[in-house]
């Protein structure tokens, strides 16, 4: 069986307060685009998991997400055969673009339909968030109000059309780091989700992105100031806006202009300031990470 388990940007990301439990309630718009790692999934007869994958550096143990959500399922539903799994990972790691979490929610499905598990979407989303509050949306996909803790998923109209370009520069922030750093006073500027969701109600392209804004932004510029400069250059070079998705440091433009997307991506890899640089456009149709 194979799968395709596709990345997300945050066209907006606000962070309402910290619980007493240590999570953060959030309020961020979510977004797939066309970039997707690739599961291969197959029974085998003696019990276990075989991960392997195409990184030497990613773990192939329980500290894998793939790795964690078989094993979630097969311990909850008794599952005695055992299966390989082969991840061929494309999305940058670490990056603020949900590869992990993309990855288990491209494995429950995957489980579900190879051991005929019958369990609803809704259901393998209620699973999905014992491993990562980003599971859920991964299995929802497209354009998606998420709150709570990134659990409560309201689906919105489709982003409309652009060119997306994503540049990952060569350094590695932490998730921790960045919420464990984030002050949030009288003082802070949230962004306007609102009038996002209105923008994106009315297919308004410049609506939505002169409202792309990230809290966490504060946190992780002043201490890389590249991710700034990635940003700077984006827009410098015709894109209409340009952010940090998620955590960072992975910085994405939205261009409404395929020409000048195309020039700014080659210049974007000129310039030096990014690792990983690709030009891709939002995956809307939604559906489950095993339709084509
Ligand atoms: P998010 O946007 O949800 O914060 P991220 O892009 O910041 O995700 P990931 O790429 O999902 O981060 O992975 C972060 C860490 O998790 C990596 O350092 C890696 O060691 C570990 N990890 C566990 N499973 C995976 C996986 N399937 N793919 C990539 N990294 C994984």
């Amino acid at each position: 069986m194979k799968l395709r388990a596709f990345a997300k940007i945050n066209l907006g990301l606000d962070v309402i307060r910290r619980r007493e439990d240590g999570y953060h309630e959030v309020r961020m718009i979510m977004q797939t685009i066309q970039m997707y790692d690739q599961l291969e999934m197959e029974k085998k007869n003696t019990p276990g998991i075989d991960l392997t994958t195409n990184l030497s550096y990613i773990p192939v143990n329980e500290n894998n997400l793939v790795y964690k959500a078989a094993k979630l399922l097969m311990d909850q539903y008794h599952i005695r055969e055992g299966v390989s799994i082969d991840l061929n990972k494309f999305i940058p790691v670490a990056a603020g673009m949900a590869g992990g979490s993309s990855d288990a929610a491209a494995t429950l499905v995957g489980m579900n339909k190879l051991f005929h598990l019958g369990l609803s979407k809704e259901e393998l989303m209620k699973i999905g968030v014992k491993i990562g509050a980003d599971v859920p949306y991964c299995i929802m996909r497209g354009t998606a109000l998420s709150e709570g803790i990134g659990e409560k998923l309201t689906p919105l109209s489709p982003m409309p059309s652009c060119y997306i370009l994503i540049g990952k520069p060569g350094i590695s922030v932490s998730t921790k780091f960045v919420y464990t750093n984030l002050k949030l006073n009288e003082h802070t500027k949230h962004p306007d989700i609102d009038g996002m969701l209105q923008a994106l109600k009315q297919q308004d392209l410049r609506g939505i992105t002169d409202r792309m804004e990230n809290v966490l932004e504060s946190v992780t510029v002043p201490a890389y100031p590249v991710i700034e400069e990635i940003k700077n250059y984006m827009k410098e070079h015709g894109a209409l806006n340009a952010l940090m998705s998620g955590s960072g440091p992975t910085v994405f433009g939205i261009f409404d202009d395929k020409k000048k997307a195309e020039f700014a991506c080659e210049k974007l890899k000129e310039s030096g300031l990014t690792r990983q640089t690709f030009l891709t456009t939002a995956f809307n149709n939604g559906g489950t990470p095993d339709d084509k």
